[in-house]
């Protein structure tokens, strides 16, 4: 739609200024020889050192790693992105929450307990020493879905204004079998707990809990319950409606409270039935969270280029800084998480990219914003901050193009398209693979719901195009499986570990094919007027096509 509009605009207009999707020759290749795999190393090695301990926010880690960044970007002449600075300020806080071990239930079928960790886990985003549900009613809402693009309201006609809603994780198209409804199996934004949780809080309830299932949610209770307990850190958004309580429970807890509360277990199942209506439970339940509230502030690093001809429209390249810092050691007494691939190898490439612009011959004709981001690790923080403040306008920002970990097994023929369906960004991708000579695959496990867990995903909220990419693993010379082994290996043995560890083994060559190849997506968007937009069917497509109206 976005498509075929512009073009109809394009009639009559110098074509100059209004190019759709505009196309580069394949053998325009200037700019891609400043992609260098031995400074990409040196980036990593040094971000990836002891010495950063493990760039963990509010650390001697951060300090060392912002001022790292700043001075990289300064050195490639970078212009500050910030005002004056290369820094925006994140404010966060760091909540702890104590629950009390139990949920009190108090039903016409009589009163009984829930057991805290066995059966449900809970905590609170709020500052407040103290959270109660005291007698608080409460509702089922089906999946706790409002998707006006599926027609969908699981809402419609339910009154949760200070109750608890107990919903259930991911979304319609996932149990059903009709893979028209939604996108069938592939999990839509709806499916994440993380939405849940706002949807709820937008509709007013005082606490939302998602029916945890390990096939839906794509990971055990366990996972789901680690709240317990511990503590989040979340971005310190004055004015953002919050629930007082989140968290999970099991399938088996939330029988009991469906037929406690005067209903048929059966209705957990019909939730993806068009028409399904939510039901008040006849029950209400009481429990307690304690807290203990530390506030602080992190760092995005921010630089840029101006453009020549649209100073005020930008495209932000991302990579996230941060990474886990001092924790428990591994087997070999190893206790700083130095994050080496994830995702000092991002922040590498993210000044592989500033460099290479800085070199182009022909300026960018539209500003390309730099953002290193804080906070990926405990829930997107950084970006997300960004997203909610803005220092260029998001409806003026053209696409996103974020860099979470590279490949480091060798040149790889293909490149993953992570979310398949997305956005215009992904035919960019497509067919500059092309001219490369690589090919496309899809993320082989789409009901995961991975185009959902990193930086890009800030902006795509707010209705910012943002690819997200992940490793080839069609391996030249040595096959898929091979790649497939490589990923599954480091997933296995260095992810989130004190292991993930640069090392000279690495091969790096397959990050340059893939980060020239992001930069050629770049170039399609740094000239010209095009406006890449999201595809029929996108929740985020409404949003984007309401904030394009105040371009
Ligand atoms: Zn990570």
């Amino acid at each position: 739609m976005v498509k075929k509009l512009s073009s109809l605009l394009c009639i009559g207009l110098a074509f100059v200024s209004c190019k759709n999707n505009p196309n580069t020759a394949s053998g325009d290749t200037e700019g891609l020889d400043a992609f260098n795999t031995d400074t990409l190393v040196s980036y990593i090695k040094t971000l990836s050192s002891d010495d950063f301990q493990g760039r963990k926010p509010f650390t001697e880690g951060e300090t060392k790693t912002i001022g790292f960044l700043q001075n990289e970007f300064k050195q490639v002449v970078l212009e500050a992105g910030n005002g004056n600075s290369y820094l925006q300020d994140v404010p966060m806080v760091d909540i702890l929450s104590h629950p009390d071990p139990n949920m009190q239930v108090k039903s016409s079928k009589g009163d009984f307990q829930l057991k805290g960790l066995e059966e449900y886990s809970i905590s609170t985003p709020q500052t407040d020493s103290i959270i109660s549900l005291n007698n608080t009613p409460v509702v089922y809402a089906g999946y706790g879905v409002v998707a006006p693009e599926y027609n969908w309201n699981d809402y419609a006609g339910l009154d949760v204004k200070g109750k608890i809603v107990m919903v259930l994780v991911n979304d319609p198209g996932f149990n059903n079998g009709d893979t028209t409804l939604f996108k069938g199996k592939t999990m839509t934004y709806y499916g994440r707990w993380t939405y849940k949780f706002e949807e709820a809080a937008r509709q007013g309830a005082k606490g939302c809990l998602v029916i945890h299932s390990t096939a839906a949610a794509s990971y055990p209770f366990s996972v789901a319950a680690n709240g317990w307990n511990n503590s989040a850190l979340r971005l310190d958004n004055k004015g953002e409606k919050l629930l007082d309580v989140q968290g999970w429970i099991t399938t088996e807890a939330a029988k009991k409270l469906i037929v406690a509360g005067g209903q048929d277990s059966g209705i957990l199942a019909k939730a993806d039935i068009r028409g399904f209506k939510g039901v008040a439970l006849n029950e209400t339940v009481s429990t307690n969270i304690r807290t203990k509230v530390v506030r602080n502030q992190s760092h995005n690093v921010i630089g840029k280029i101006t453009g020549s001809k649209y100073p005020n429209e930008y495209i932000i390249f991302t990579a996230h800084w941060d990474h886990l810092g001092i924790g428990t050691p591994d087997k070999n007494g190893d206790s700083i998480y130095n994050g080496a691939l994830d995702n000092a190898s991002g922040t590498a490439g993210l000044i592989e990219f500033a460099k290479a612009w800085k070199n182009m011959k022909t300026p960018p004709e539209r500003t390309l914003v730099f953002l290193a981001v804080t906070g990926e690790e405990q829930g997107l923080l950084g970006s997300s901050y960004y997203a909610k403040n803005p220092v260029y306008p998001v409806e003026k920002t053209i696409a996103n193009l974020n860099v979470d970990e590279v490949n480091n097994y060798g040149k790889a023929k293909d490149i993953t398209i992570v979310g398949q369906g997305q956005s215009d960004m992904e035919d960019l991708l497509t067919e500059e693979a092309k001219k490369r000579g690589r090919y496309i695959t899809y993320d082989p496990t789409p009901e995961a719901g991975h185009y959902f867990r990193s930086d890009h995903f800030s902006f795509a909220k707010v209705g910012i195009p943002a690819l997200a990419q992940g490793f080839g693993i069609d391996v030249v010379g040595k096959g898929k499986e091979y790649g497939k082994k490589m990923q599954d290996a480091f997933n296995e043995q260095h992810y989130h570990q004190p292991s993930d560890q640069y090392e000279s083994s690495w091969d790096l060559s397959g990050a340059i094919d893939d980060l020239q190849l992001l930069f050629l997506v770049s170039k399609r968007l740094a000239y010209g007027h095009y406006f890449p937009g999201w595809k029929d069917g996108s929740e985020f497509k409404a949003i984007r096509d309401k904030s394009a109206k105040d371009r």
